[in-house]
């Protein structure tokens, strides 16, 4: 491509409203431009990146027996209505409606097209398994759009859904989309790591995150320091054994009696100043309820149990199951909680985690002056706190350490969460319909993108990796009125493209301090400048990444580019 003929608006500011390095160099290098809040432009030395990855990306998918389609992005209400989701998945959903009046929503994802879809189309068990995937812009109306691409409410997504038979046709499938992910993202030259990630109301380890390791990163990895083990935070502080400290021990005593096998509660992590009272949050597990005591004053909205290991079901009771298991009237008492997530250990093994939002900040909704044990009798011992770094890693080895990641890619065993909801069905050998067992597997291909371009840069600009640079080459003949240096960089960008290397030609007449600027900011792997020598048909070549330089006659040119 000749330089003159794209649009590559490069910018010499650092735009006002980019606080990270990728974003700021995206919008400096003229890759991207916002057109709204969370909404971008993919310019056009972006779309070439994005086609790259997105070449890697079919070919991974391909290995893993994934077959490409492409869904719509307008979804009618009434999928997600069959999901349960239209009323679940809240304001990030972006809803609109028809001239008719029929409601529709901007996929934010697509489980539930693809299920219907595949219900309709695929009857019978020697169809499965069946994996299908599509590369796609994806709509959420995000509340802190930010960081450029990195959090979009409009941005690019691999979204793959496999459908099976049973768990271990899941597994396999599983375990090949793992394999892709490792492989993509090796490919696209990423620092990353798979971790362990939460799984919601659904289970144990089968969620996986890839994280790329960047201090901008919003999500946390604790990992080991010496084993393989790693996990999204959320996930690790379901499993990670802890021990209370004498601190906490003592506040415990302060409002529990000794010997009670009892509520346990750490005041560590709330506001201790503001204990006034005590307030308790009851759920069952598996049927036997938990109850969790909070001190202090915390406002209480809502509840959600979030993460629940070796349970098959877990509930919030309401006001008067709350009064019936604690056998006491707890007036207006309501579910409480306290800003952030518990962990929550029962002692017959029940592993809880509960992210609780909270509500109950008039009076009377909660306990004054109660005392565990001594006002009520409780059966269950909790005890909960956040996991930090030091803590023993929960596979025995080592000591947790923390990270920061930015979440490129998930995948996930949903079971038969879509499938049942919609009544999707297949007939299995005997004529009996059975519900789709199911996977999805997401990557975010424009937030690969930003990740790339935050953990490839320098004080010059960017340095992209070759695999997923724009262009390999870029030549820059230094003075378009030398026609020496014009013919030979004409020759070389003739011979790049016979050789089928993605060359930039830098065209433009301008000063060549404004060339190399923009061909540092840019990043292209290498550099070739046609200058004082090209009379002698000698050029110059800069790797970016090492800044290493050297003169080379043109006939040897392309092997040293490689
Ligand atoms: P996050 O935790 O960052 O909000 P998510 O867990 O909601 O992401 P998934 O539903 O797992 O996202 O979607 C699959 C992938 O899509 C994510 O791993 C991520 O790479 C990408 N993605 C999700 N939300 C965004 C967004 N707002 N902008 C860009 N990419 C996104
Ligand atoms: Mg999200
Ligand atoms: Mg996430
Ligand atoms: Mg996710």
């Amino acid at each position: 491509m000749r330089q003159s003929m794209t649009l590559i608006p490069t910018l010499r500011e650092v735009p006002a409203d980019a606080d990270i390095k990728s974003h700021q160099l995206l919008l400096r290098a003229g890759f991207i431009r916002q057109t709204a809040s969370g909404v971008y432009t993919y310019m056009p030395l972006a779309k070439r990146t994005l086609d790259k990855i997105e070449s890697i990306i079919r070919e991974e998918m391909e290995n893993a027996g994934a077959a490409e389609l492409l869904m719509p992005a307008l979804q009618p209400a009434e999928l997600w209505q069959e999901s349960g989701r239209w009323f679940t998945y809240g304001d990030e959903l972006m809803r609109m409606h028809d001239r008719h009046g029929r409601d529709f929503a901007l996929g934010a994802t697509h489980e539930e097209v693809i299920t219907s879809i595949v219900n309709d189309d695929v009857q019978s068990y020697k169809r499965l398994p069946l994996t299908l995937y599509q590369i796609q812009t994806k709509f959420r109306d995000e509340k802190r759009p930010r960081f450029g691409l990195l959090r979009g409410r409009e941005f690019i997504m691999k979204d793959a859904y496999s459908f099976h038979t049973s768990a271990e046709s899941l597994d396999e499938v599983y375990n090949k989309m793992y394999t892709a992910y490792m492989n993509i993202f090796t490919r696209c030259g990423l620092d990353f790591r798979a971790v362990l990630a939460d799984s919601g109301a659904i289970g144990g380890k089968d969620t996986q995150e890839f994280m790329v390791l960047s201090e901008i990163g919003e999500d946390t990895i604790a990992y080991s320091d010496t084993s393989d083990y790693a996990a999204n935070i959320e996930m690790a502080e379901c499993v990670v054994d802890y021990k209370r400290t004498t601190e906490e021990e003592n506040e415990l005593e302060k409002i529990s009696t000794p010997n009670q096998k009892t509520i346990a509660e750490v005041s560590s992590f709330f506001n201790v100043n503001s204990q006034k009272c005590i307030k308790s949050l009851v759920f069952k597990v598996d049927d036997e309820p938990v109850m969790i005591l909070v001190r202090g004053d915390h406002d209480v909205n809502d509840i959600k149990v979030k993460n629940v290991l070796n349970a098959k079901s877990v509930e919030l009771c309401d006001h008067e199951e709350t009064e019936e298991i604690l056998g006491c009237p707890t007036g207006s008492l309501g579910p409480v909680g306290v800003n952030g997530k518990l962990k929550v250990y029962a002692d017959h093994a029940v592993k809880v985690m509960v992210n609780a939002v909270c509500g109950a900040n008039e009076d009377g909704y909660h306990f004054s002056n109660v005392n565990p044990g001594r006002d009520f009798e409780v059966d269950f011992y909790a005890d909960f706190r956040f996991i930090t770094e030091g803590d023993p890693s929960p596979d025995g080895q080592g000591r947790i350490r923390f990270a920061r990641g930015i979440e490129v890619g998930h995948i996930f065993k949903l079971g038969t969460r879509y499938s049942e909801a919609m009544d999707a069905n297949y007939l299995d050998e005997n004529g009996r319909a059975q519900n789709y067992i199911m996977g999805c597997y997401g990557i975010g291909v424009s937030r690969t993108l930003s990740a790339i371009a935050e953990q490839f840069n320098d004080e010059n600009g960017l340095v992209w990796p070759k695999n997923i640079a724009p262009y390999h080459v870029h030549l820059i003949p230094v003075n378009m009125k030398d026609d020496a240096q014009v013919s030979l960089a004409e020759e070389l960008y003739e011979l790049c493209k016979a050789n089928r290397y993605d060359a930039l030609l830098d065209d433009r007449s301008e000063r060549p301090g404004v060339k190399f600027k923009d061909s540092d900011l840019i990043g292209l792997p290498i550099r070739v400048t046609i200058g004082k020598r090209a009379s002698e048909g000698i050029v110059e070549v800069k790797v970016r990444k090492t800044g290493e330089s050297f003169e080379v006659d043109k006939a040897n040119l392309l092997p040293l580019i490689n």
